[in-house]
């Protein structure tokens, strides 16, 4: 795969391509050797799966899905699992890659991971999307484990699925393994605050900036491209923080209301719904006018590649908010720094939900549930620190956040790597 793809006119959208280039700048700019850049530009593992599905209908279908294993180096692989029509190999990866890099800045033992079926859950019924999920974890128990790859939710995937999950996984072993997956329901080993906890991290990231932008978030007004688990939640503690949430958008359409959206009265009307469209109080709203809405914080809280050299130029916001994993290009990021708007980038921003699902491994472990409050006060704790380190670099080597998250990332891993005995003869040039 090559890390230097020329543009030859067409942005850069591949978001394996995207996120290598910024590994392998990071890398030169820590002065690492070659050998870090070739472990870190590619998975370790990468599993490919049939999953045959009796439907509803009597016919069999054949999904395919994967498992893809970036690096182990800070500890066992990590991450969700994605049910999308458009999932593939590449985002698959790059999404492991992330993961890596979130945790290693937000200070937690775990290695990224990702998983994703090609599928459209919309299109399947409760009990084939069970089959489907089970399925899954039957093709990929060999490779996952409490101790070696541990899954989560994302995309169209639900604590619900992770309980079915976790019961093929126990099936499977003859014995309970409730730290197998995280983001389960509560009453078989969940952790208080892991389904807001995403949310509840993007809230602190946006907190964070404001302080060191010295703005007030009372009164500032928000707009936030998707509303499922991380835009929805988002939505509910910025509107709790004095924030207007004036437009969101989802698959089907969007809400606006210049005064300030009802944000429970949104969530319960999605769940009836599902979707923002028709919202009371509230005119229709498309996507690309999302972007150019007159707002101070914009979220891009769905999929990649959805601020791009077409609309970034658009966008009036102070502050953009990676809720979403990769929503940016590299075209996008350009024209976003060059107009001075302050990116949260995603593997700083939506860190807490990786966090939280580590709180959950680690009550799992101890068999013993921390109260809510506990885990709020260690992911503020987590969160913070996180920012901080990437402020700091930020300031320090006067570069930009994203830049400064990739160097906070690759710096820590490289020190691990350092530790493990696998380069020899070099120090890190800044303190992370
Ligand atoms: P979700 O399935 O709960 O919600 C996705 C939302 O995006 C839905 O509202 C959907 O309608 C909307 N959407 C999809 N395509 C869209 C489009 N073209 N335009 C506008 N909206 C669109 O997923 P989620 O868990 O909220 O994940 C959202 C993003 O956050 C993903 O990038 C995911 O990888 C990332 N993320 C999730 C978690 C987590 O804990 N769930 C953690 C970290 C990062």
């Amino acid at each position: 795969m090559p890390a230097k793809e020329e543009r030859d006119g067409e942005e850069i959208t591949n978001p394996y391509h995207i996120v290598q280039r910024l590994i392998e700048r990071a890398c030169e700019t820590l002065e690492l050797q070659e050998g870090v850049y070739d472990i870190l530009k590619k998975p370790k593992r990468i599993m490919k799966v049939s999953i045959p599905v009796r439907r509803d209908d009597g016919d069999v279908v054949n999904y395919t899905g994967m498992r893809s294993q970036h690096t182990d180096i800070l500890g066992p692989t990590k991450g969700g699992v994605r049910f999308h029509p458009n999932v593939n190999e590449d985002e698959v990866i790059a999404l492991s890659m992330w993961m890596t890099l979130k945790t290693a800045i937000v200070g937690i033992p775990f290695g990224g991971g990702k998983g994703g079926i090609i599928v459209n859950p919309e299109d399947m019924s409760e009990r084939e999307i069970e089959e489907l999920s089970r399925g899954f974890i039957r093709e990929l128990e060999p490779i996952m484990g409490p101790e070696k790859d541990i899954p989560a939710p994302d995309v169209n995937t639900s604590p619900q699925i992770m309980g079915w999950m976790l019961d093929e996984f126990d099936r499977l072993r003859g014995h309970n393994v409730p730290g197998f997956i995280t983001g389960k329901p509560l009453i078989i080993g969940g952790s208080e605050g892991r389904i807001e906890a995403t949310g509840r991290g993007v809230v602190i990231t946006i907190q964070e900036a404001a302080k060191r932008l010295n703005l007030d978030l009372s009164g500032m007004k928000a707009a936030i491209q998707g509303f499922g688990n991380v835009g929805s939640i988002t939505a509910k503690f910025l509107a709790e923080a004095g924030v207007k949430v004036i437009a969101v958008t989802d698959a089907k359409g969007g809400a606006l209301n210049e005064n300030g959206l009802d944000i429970p009265g949104l969530i319960a009307y999605m769940e009836d719904h599902k979707t923002v469209k028709g919202f009371s109080d509230s005119k229709d709203i498309s996507n690309q006018d999302l972007f150019g809405l007159d707002c101070d914080i914009l979220i891009p809280a769905a999929l990649e590649n959805q601020i791009t050299g077409d609309n970034a130029g658009d966008i009036k916001a102070k502050i953009v908010a990676e809720a979403a994993n990769g929503p940016t290009t590299p075209e996008g990021t350009q024209i976003l720094e060059d107009n001075g708007v302050f990116i949260i980038p995603d593997i700083l921003c939506n860190s807490g939900g990786v966090t939280v699902s580590y709180f959950e491994w680690v009550q799992n472990a101890m068999h013993y549930a921390w109260k809510e409050e506990e885990v709020l006060e260690k992911l503020e704790e987590k969160m913070t620190a996180a920012f901080k380190a990437v402020y700091e670099i930020k300031e320090a080597k006067q570069v930009k956040m994203r830049e400064a998250a990739y160097l906070v990332g690759v710096g820590r891993l490289a020190q691990a790597m350092k530790a493990r005995g696998w380069i020899k003869n070099w120090e890190m040039p800044v303190d992370c």
